[in-house]
């Protein structure tokens, strides 16, 4: 997983084209041709007990402490 929007951005946010190209300024930002808008998107966090395979891994190291 990146921490990159660049790789996960595939629509506007505001008006849901596709038409986005990166710009420079801000940094990480787009640029929406059909609506004009520029725009960043932000990781705030990533929620750990709800990964699936963490949650599984988990459950099995809580089992593996129990006598
Ligand atoms: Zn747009």
């Amino acid at each position: 997983m990146s921490d990159s929007p660049r790789g996960v951005v595939r629509h506007c946010p505001f008006c849901a084209e596709e038409d986005l190209w990166p710009v420079e300024e801000p940094a990480g930002g787009w640029e929406c041709r059909a609506c004009a808008r520029v725009f960043t998107v932000r990781l705030d966090r990533v929620e750990a007990q709800h990964i699936p395979g963490r949650v599984a891994e988990e459950a099995a190291l809580g089992r593996e402490e129990q006598p």
